[in-house]
């Protein structure tokens, strides 16, 4: 069963690998396990709810907590420590885009607030009730997850727009077809979800985010059905689709997505290559990418990166052996370690590996071949359930992302860093920063943080730190130009930044846009604008 309050499948855990406690010890201090709340005893404290009654939507209480947080850092906060806020005041499961009209239809007659939800993994508070005197009801779209049709001479596969990622890639993988789109919560996550927030997957050099995935499909809307084609392309004026994607849930509820998938690669590898230092390794990957070669992913850890993907890999008799090797061809302690992927026809993509391996090698970089490449493939969905064992060891780890122009990528690096590791110090504590670029275009990157600190003892200690670092981290993302999302979005946490990079006229004409098919503000209140 999914957890209620952390990441995954209850059954699953991600054990420390030996050595990482103490690496976490001498990274950002000795962690306290924290008491977290029973789920008996937030059950027990949901308020009655507020829908009339209604054949497709369930008041149950536990339900209702299930559905009630995303996975942002305030979101485990309040789920570990129990202090939910607001719940929705029911969950409807439709099965169909009638039913999903007849729910809109309701909550309208009724003076409800709606929120389509797909998997619950924004992590920045897309999903959450936010409180306030009128009833919420959670429109999941878990049961519209069937492949509805597949044209197989073009490629173009129609889903419900609730399906998740193994189901969808199962389903296409059956046709020897697949989609490609990989984020690291492609376990939970969903088609419509990753439309409505714009997001990028993994290999998306190789096979594009999901805007260029999205082909068409189905809105529902409170002005009624919008019907989007699935033309190879258009001239003829806006594309409709660009509304939908980055909606939010704020303009309405897709309910079906035609999605543009490719025939499943004939060979597919990740190798690693270990780069001496942080100058040279961001000169080798603009290099890499501007040559435009065919690779499915580039992914580039700073040194403090790449020492603690080492340090909780385990495995460390091999990465002994790997460091006396690099040593001697020159890369040392700052090593920073590039993957590299390819996909596709093989000798095409073997070629083009050849290319790139010899641009890293013009950078004084050492290619290792591909146990690491393998590594990480194998488990790179795994990797959001350590978040879950650090917890429970007195950690908290959270993410941030954003993406500029090449020129602008150190500072933004350094910028990013600076500020979180400045924060902790106002607060006494030590806080444990790397970063890796990820998504890579010839014009710039994403730039992509992550950053341990200890729980507090006191959960609103640690949430009032975390904002000070969110707050900080935000405003220097917008200061050194970037955008306030390169993948997870605005949500709540974003929205404050969000006229920054669109200017007055921008917002108002979002607004305007989706007041259009929601005039009442229905829909998802609160998210990507107030
Ligand atoms: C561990 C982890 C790793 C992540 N890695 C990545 C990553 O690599 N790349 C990336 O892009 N993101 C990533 N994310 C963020 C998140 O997974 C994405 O934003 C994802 O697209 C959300 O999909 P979801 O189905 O869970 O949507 P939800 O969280 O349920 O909803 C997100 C928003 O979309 C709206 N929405 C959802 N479904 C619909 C629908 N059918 N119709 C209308 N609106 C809808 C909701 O109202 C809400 O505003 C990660 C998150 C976690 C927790």
């Amino acid at each position: 069963m999914r957890r209620w309050n952390g990441w995954g499948d209850d059954t699953r855990e991600y054990p420390l690998p030996e050595g990482a406690a103490a690496f976490l010890e001498e990274a950002a201090g000795p962690g306290q396990p924290p008491q977290d709340a029973a789920l008996e005893d937030v059950i027990a404290a949901v308020p009655e709810s507020r829908l009339p009654a209604h054949p497709l939507v369930t008041t149950d209480a536990e339900t209702r907590v299930r559905h009630a947080r995303g996975q942002s850092f305030p979101d485990w906060m309040a789920m570990r420590a129990g202090r939910f806020g607001a719940f929705p005041d029911g969950v409807a499961f439709p099965i169909s885009g009638e039913e999903v009209q007849a729910l809109i239809q309701y909550a309208q007659a009724a003076g409800i607030r709606l929120i389509p939800y797909g998997g619950g993994t924004s992590v920045v508070g897309h999903i959450n009730p936010l409180g306030g005197s009128d009833p919420v009801l959670t429109v999941s779209l878990a049961r519209l997850n069937r492949l509805e049709s597949i044209d197989t001479a073009s490629g173009l596969a129609c889903f419900g727009a609730g399906v998740n990622g193994p189901d969808l890639e199962a389903q296409l993988r059956a046709h020897g077809f697949t989609l490609g789109h990989y984020p690291q919560s492609f376990e939970l996550s969903t088609l419509g979800g990753w439309i409505a927030t714009r997001s990028s997957g993994q290999q998306s050099l190789h096979y594009g985010r999901i805007e260029k995935l999205f082909s068409g499909g189905v809105v529902e809307t409170l002005r009624g059905r919008l019907e989007l084609p699935d033309f190879p392309a258009s001239a003829a004026g806006p594309d409709l689709r660009e509304i939908v994607l980055g909606s939010e849930g704020r303009m309405g509820v897709i309910t079906q997505a035609t999605v543009r998938a490719a025939r499943l690669p004939e060979y597919e590898a990740f190798h690693a290559v270990f780069l001496p230092d942080w100058g040279r390794a961001q000169a080798a990957v603009q290099a890499i990418i501007q040559a435009g070669l065919p690779l499915s992913l580039l992914r580039l850890s700073t040194p403090v990166e790449t020492e603690t993907t080492l340090a909780l890999a385990g495995h460390e008799r091999l990465i002994g052996a790997l460091e006396g090797l690099l040593r001697l061809r020159g890369v040392g302690e700052d090593k920073c370690m590039l993957m590299i992927g390819i996909t596709g026809r093989a000798k095409t993509v073997k070629t083009a590996l050849g290319e790139a391996v010899d641009i890293a090698r013009q950078h004084g970089g050492v290619h290792v071949g591909q146990t690491f490449g393998k590594q990480w493939i194998k488990g790179r969905f795994d990797t959001p359930y350590l978040r879950n064992t650090l917890w429970e060891r007195g950690y908290a780890i959270d993410t941030l992302e954003t993406a500029v122009s090449w020129d602008r990528v150190p500072a933004m690096v350094d910028g990013l860093e600076a500020a979180l590791r400045a924060e902790g110090e106002d607060a006494g504590e030590r806080i444990h920063v790397f970063t890796h670029l990820s998504h890579l275009y010839p014009i710039g990157s994403s730039v992509y943080v992550t950053y341990l600190f200890r729980l507090a003892a006191d959960p609103d200690e640690t949430l009032s730190r975390w904002q000070d670092m969110k707050r900080r981290a935000s405003e220097t993302v917008v200061a050194l130009g970037g955008t306030i999302s390169h993948q997870h979005g605005v949500g709540t946490d974003h929205a404050p930044y969000l006229p920054a990079e669109k200017g007055a006229l921008g917002m108002e004409t979002i607004r305007a846009l989706y007041g259009q098919f929601d005039p009442d503000g229905i829909l998802n209140p609160g998210k990507l604008y107030a």
